[in-house]
C-alpha cells in the first residue's frame, strides 16, 4: 500500500500519533490521579511489539511524529527496546517523549541516542515538598537531575509542561520562567482539564486561564507571538532577550478543531479519534488475531470516518469523559 494516507471526513489529514505506552505511574499527581488507582490488567497492554507495529502501519500511512506518553512511558519495562527501533523508522521525522523526570538521570542519553529529538518534562513547582503535595510521590531533586542530564544529553529542545492550579501553586509561574529562561528551556502552561473523577478539589474554582497567566507573566517580561504554529491547542511566545518560548495551552477552547491533525492510542490499545469525545476504534483484537499489515492499514483508514468535528469541554459541568489522563496520554 504506497501513497495511502489519513484523511478524515472533514479533510484534515492526521499525520501525528500520541501513544500511550502504559497507564500506569510511579507518581500521582493529583489532577491526572486518584491515590489509589486500579490499573489495567497487564494482559490488556499492548506488549512493545504491538506496539511498534501499530506504529509502523501509521507511519506507512504518513505518519510523521510520534509522541511516546502515558501513564509515564519510561517506568514502562524494557522500553528501549520500542524507543530505539521506532528511532530507526523510516519516514517518522519526529520522534518526541512527554514524561515525569523521574528516570531522566539514567535515560536521557540513551534516548537521544535512540533519536529521540525533544522531550517535554512536568513540573508543576521548585518547592520540593509542595512537588510532593501535587505529585503525592515524586522527589523534586530526582527530576530536576533528570533535566540537567538531559541538557547535557543535547536535545533539540526541552520543554518543560507546568500546571497552575490557583491556590496552589500560583505563586511559581515566575519561578518557572526564571528557571527555564537560565537554562534555555521552553515552558508550556496547560489549562487543567476536567477528565476522570479525581476531584481532590473544586476544579472551577482552581483553574487558571491562559489570559490570567499572561497576564502575571507580562508584569515581568515581555512576550512577543511566536510565528510558529503547532497545529495544535498551544499558542507561542518569544521570551524577551532569551531563546525561550512560552507556550500557552488551552484545551477548553476547540478554534484549533479545525486543524487537528493527531490521534491517540490507549496502551490497552484503543484508537482515540478526539481527546475530548469517546469515539474509539478497538485495535487490540486485530492485533491478537492474525491480521494483516493490510488489513490494520485499511481500519486506520476506516477509523478516520468516525473523527468527530470538534470537542466541547464544561468546567462547570460533570467531566463527561470519565477516562483518567493517564488512559488517554494527554
Ligand atoms: N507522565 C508523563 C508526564 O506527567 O509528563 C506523561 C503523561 S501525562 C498524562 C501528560 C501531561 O498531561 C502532563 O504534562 C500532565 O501535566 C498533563 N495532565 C495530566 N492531567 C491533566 C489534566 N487533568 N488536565 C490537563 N493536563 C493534564
Ligand atoms: Fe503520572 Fe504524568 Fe499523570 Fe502525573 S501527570 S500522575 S506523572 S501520568
Amino acid at each position: 500500500m504506497v501513497n495511502k494516507q489519513l484523511v478524515d471526513q472533514f479533510g484534515r489529514r492526521v499525520n501525528y500519533l500520541r501513544l500511550s505506552v502504559t497507564d500506569r505511574c510511579d507518581y500521582r499527581c493529583v489532577y491526572c490521579m486518584a491515590e489509589d488507582m486500579t490499573f489495567l490488567p497487564r494482559e490488556q497492554i499492548l506488549t512493545l511489539e504491538e506496539q511498534l507495529r501499530i506504529c509502523s502501519n501509521f507511519v506507512d500511512l504518513g505518519v510523521e511524529k510520534i509522541r511516546l506518553t502515558g501513564g509515564e512511558p519510561l517506568i514502562r519495562r524494557n522500553i528501549m527496546a520500542l524507543i530505539e527501533p521506532l528511532g530507526a523508522l523510516e519516514g517518522l521525522r519526529e520522534l518526541v517523549l512527554t514524561t515525569n523526570g523521574s528516570m531522566l538521570k539514567s535515560l536521557a542519553k540513551p534516548l537521544k541516542n535512540a533519536g529521540v529529538r525533544r522531550i517535554n518534562v512536568s513540573l508543576d513547582s521548585l518547592k520540593a515538598d509542595r512537588f510532593k503535595q501535587i505529585t503525592r510521590t515524586g522527589k523534586l531533586e530526582v527530576v530536576l537531575q533528570g533535566i540537567e542530564e538531559s541538557i547535557e544529553a543535547g536535545f533539540e529542545r526541552i520543554k518543560i509542561n507546568a500546571i497552575i492550579i490557583k491556590g496552589r501553586n500560583e505563586d511559581e509561574i515566575i519561578p518557572l520562567i526564571q528557571y527555564v529562561k537560565e537554562r534555555g528551556l521552553d515552558i508550556s502552561f496547560i489549562e487543567e482539564m476536567p477528565l476522570g473523577t479525581t476531584l481532590a478539589y473544586d476544579r472551577a474554582e482552581s483553574f487558571m486561564s491562559s489570559v490570567e497567566l499572561r497576564r502575571v507573566i507580562e508584569q515581568e517580561y515581555s512576550l512577543t507571538a511566536s510565528t510558529k504554529d503547532s497545529g495544535g491547542p498551544a499558542k507561542y511566545f518569544d521570551l524577551e532577550g532569551s531563546n525561550t518560548r512560552v507556550g500557552f495551552i488551552s484545551p477548553h477552547s476547540n478554534n484549533f478543531c479545525s486543524t487537528c491533525n493527531r490521534v491517540r492510542l490507549t496502551s490497552d490499545g484503543r484508537l482515540l479519534l478526539c481527546l475530548g469525545n469517546e469515539h474509539s476504534v478497538d485495535l487490540r483484537p486485530l492485533l491478537r488475531q492474525q491480521h494483516s499489515d493490510d488489513e490494520i492499514k485499511q481500519v486506520l483508514m476506516d477509523a478516520m470516518n468516525i473523527k468527530p468535528e470538534r470537542h466541547h469541554f464544561d468546567l462547570n459541568e460533570k467531566p463527561q469523559i470519565v477516562r483518567f489522563m493517564n488512559m488517554t496520554g494527554g
